[in-house]
């Protein structure tokens, strides 16, 4: 008997027992796994330790190959002798935000601009495990730290009192928080801040939890996205280093062709469609 059944077991006894009447079913919301286990498990946090644990290791590596670059597309430049830099996004690389998406599980509230902002400037942004540490060991072996994210200059004030409460290294000289929109061309896509800190940097990592935090080919159909992967995928475990979330990301919206004006049942059959399940026998 799998484990789910002796507990289901166990619980339909006691439910029979208890006999509650007229009980309310819970809220349904398709987040509610996935925000269960990025704010709850040892498995994730367990998954975060050992990708900034070999984040290190690669780090040491790049420190010592003055020909490695892990953004070889922008990084067009003769960059070997560049003073070295690492490039994270924030959310749900860094930070991590579970208490956004369970007030979304939880109340089946949708994501929206205005109480994201809200979110932001509450401050209350958690330190992925191993995040902080990591990015102090890379500050002190001289790795300067652009933080690339999709947050707005209107929430950046927030965003860097959240980063110093949780002890995340931000340069006080030169701006390392790079915001989108905060130049013209520094769209979601996130290629073009790659290019700008390239310039002037050897990039040695890339880190994110999205796969637009790598490549602008994250926009694509599912087929496009899986090309660029295999393309691609021996830079992961190398020189770009993944955080697992399960709660939101291009891969939720690529079934559905990022088309979030669609309604979130019309969402979720696309979702459904694109599943490739067992036929039951
Ligand atoms: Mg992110």
């Amino acid at each position: 008997m799998r484990y789910q059944h002796s507990l289901l077991a166990a619980f339909a006894l006691s439910a029979c027992l208890a006999a509650p009447a007229l009980a309310q079913p819970a809220p349904q919301n398709d987040m509610l796994n996935a925000v269960l286990w990025t704010q709850k498990s040892v498995e994730f946090k367990g998954n975060a330790l050992t990708a900034f644990t070999l984040a290190k290791l690669r780090l040491d590596e790049a420190l010592h190959d003055t020909g490695w670059t892990a953004a070889p597309v922008e990084q067009t430049n003769a960059y070997h002798n560049l003073p070295p830099a690492i490039i994270a996004d924030v959310d749900e690389t860094l930070m991590d935000n579970s208490p956004y998406q369970a007030w979304q599980a939880v109340g089946n509230n949708e994501f929206d601009p205005k109480s994201w902002t809200a979110f932001v400037n509450s401050g209350t942004s958690l330190a992925i495990p191993g995040a902080v540490e990591f990015l102090k060991y890379a500050e002190s072996k001289g790795v300067k730290i652009f933080y690339v994210t999709n947050r707005t200059a209107e929430e950046e004030p927030g965003t860097r009192k959240n980063m110093a409460a949780l002890g995340f290294p931000v340069d006080p000289v030169i701006d390392t928080v790079l915001t989108s929109r905060e130049k013209p061309d520094w769209t979601s896509a996130k290629s073009t801040r790659r290019a700008y800190i390239a310039k002037d940097y050897r990039v040695l990592l890339l880190l994110g939890d999205n796969y637009g935090d790598f490549t602008d080919d994250y926009r694509g159909t599912e087929e496009q996205r899986m090309a660029s992967y295999e393309a691609n995928k021996w830079h992961f475990g190398k020189d770009w280093i993944m955080i697992a979330n399960p709660q939101y990301g291009s891969f939720e919206s690529a079934p559905f062709k990022h088309d979030f004006k669609m309604s979130e049942d019309d969402r979720r059959k696309a979702k459904r469609a694109t599943l490739k399940p067992w036929n039951g026998k």
